[in-house]
């Protein structure tokens, strides 16, 4: 009886050293939702960001401090996307485990084939991307790339739990690579389809599927839609039979809306991450319900 009281002290007194859990720090909610596949019971996962920003600007709130500070491993984008916040937050909550260079700094970028890496760059180009494009989630090969990464990062960070990560990413990769085949299968009437974008955040999307990049709404990257670059899309657009415009939930609709009206190419509101919509509630239905709204903009 004294045993029990004294096991029931101890689990009161010290839940937190008895899970000893990970605390991950994702920027976007694709990382948090992939680190919670990959972590399971064994992390706590704070995530920075939700679909409904834009990650490039992004400000360092209280809030995000506060996590970061906490933080035994920050597992963000990378390529410069979170350039203008994740390196004050680093530098002011950070501990040294999670700084650049370190275990505990985990970024999904370096993992894979960038696209559009720019062979020079100047002022004169708009807000580029550097480190080539930056927004590697919206394909599903790079997202099994970066899971084992991440599952390899985990188990030198926790060595203890080494069979935990282990077998999540066995059992995420055996259910990924054949829901990646059939996206792929699905995907392939998709082939040469010509759209609208944005932003070049959909460049890995386009290039996955084969499809086809008729016009970009905003004239450079990070430079909102001008009448004048509006008005050169629509000459550009018009007799090419464009499927759609693609617009993720953070980017203002005006300019897609406006193109719309003259041209009649139907904007397509696609979740672009996770959380973007209530069918793309996990990495699985975020893939699924992209798939399933081009193709229904595309019969
Ligand atoms: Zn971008």
């Amino acid at each position: 009886m004294r045993y029990s009281i004294l096991a029931f002290f101890f689990l009161v007194a010290f839940p937190v050293q008895a899970q000893a859990k990970v605390n991950i720090f994702a920027c976007e909610p694709e990382w948090g939702a992939l680190a919670q596949e990959i972590g399971g019971e064994a992390v706590d996962v704070y995530t920075a960001s939700t679909a409904a920003q834009n990650v490039h600007f992004l400000r360092a709130k209280p809030g995000l401090l506060s996590a970061m500070r906490q933080a035994d491993l920050v597992f963000c984008n990378g390529a410069a996307l979170e350039a203008g916040w994740l390196p004050v937050l680093l530098q002011k909550a950070g501990g040294p485990d999670v700084q650049p260079g370190k275990p505990g700094h985990l970024l999904a970028a370096d993992h894979v084939k960038k696209l559009d890496v720019p062979a020079r760059i100047d002022r004169s180009m708009g807000d580029v991307h550097p480190d080539g494009n930056p927004h590697i989630l919206l394909n599903p090969r790079n997202i099994g790339i970066i899971a084992e990464a991440l599952a390899d990062r985990l188990k030198t960070i926790d060595a203890a739990n080494r069979q935990n990560y282990d077998n999540r990413l066995n059992s995420f990769l055996r259910r990924w690579k054949p829901l990646t085949d059939e996206w792929e299968r699905l995907g392939a009437s998709l082939r040469g389809m010509k759209v609208v974008v944005y932003h070049t955040n959909w460049a890995y999307l386009i290039n996955w599927l084969a499809l086809e990049s008729t016009a970009t709404l905003e004239p450079k990257p990070g430079i909102p839609p001008t009448a004048s670059h509006l008005k050169a899309v629509l000459t550009a657009v018009e007799g090419h039979d464009v499927k759609a415009i693609l617009v993720a939930p953070f980017e203002n609709p005006e300019a897609a809306e406006w193109l719309a009206g003259k041209s009649g190419i139907p904007v397509i509101r696609l979740p672009y991450t996770v959380g973007g919509s209530d069918k793309a509630g996990d990495l699985e239905g975020l893939f699924s319900e992209t798939i399933r709204l081009l193709r229904e903009a595309s019969p």
